[in-house]
């Protein structure tokens, strides 16, 4: 149930950056890295149940997912952590590095329904 809680979320925060009016919401645009730890699958699984919920059903979910990208801190370069713990391709030690990319879980914009 956490990507349900996590949907209800995004949404209230459309809303209220949005003067909370989500009529003329169109798109929500989310970045969720793959290293986000979300279930992306639940997640376009639930939030139309969520959007009924919250009247606004007409919203399209729009999801990028950036890779996760670390960066060696023994040989300075940076790789595709596919997952946590992965060691490193280029001189392969293992755990040492830092995640640069692919943890995001945003709200990257929302686009408004053109007026006619
Ligand atoms: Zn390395």
């Amino acid at each position: 149930m956490h990507e349900f809680s996590l949907c209800e979320g995004i949404i209230h925060q459309v809303s209220r950056a949005n003067n909370n009016n989500l009529e003329n919401v169109e798109q929500i645009n989310l970045e969720i890295g793959k290293l986000a730890g979300v279930d992306l699958n639940s997640l376009l699984f639930w939030f139309p149940v969520v959007a009924e919920k919250l009247n606004c059903k007409h919203i399209k979910l729009n999801v990028v997912e950036p890779l996760g990208i670390a960066n060696c801190k023994n040989c300075t370069k940076d790789f595709e952590l596919v997952n946590l713990y992965d060691q490193c391709p280029h001189c392969n030690s293992f755990g040492n590095y830092e995640i640069k990319q692919g943890r995001e879980l945003l709200v990257k914009s929302f686009n408004l329904i053109s007026k006619q």
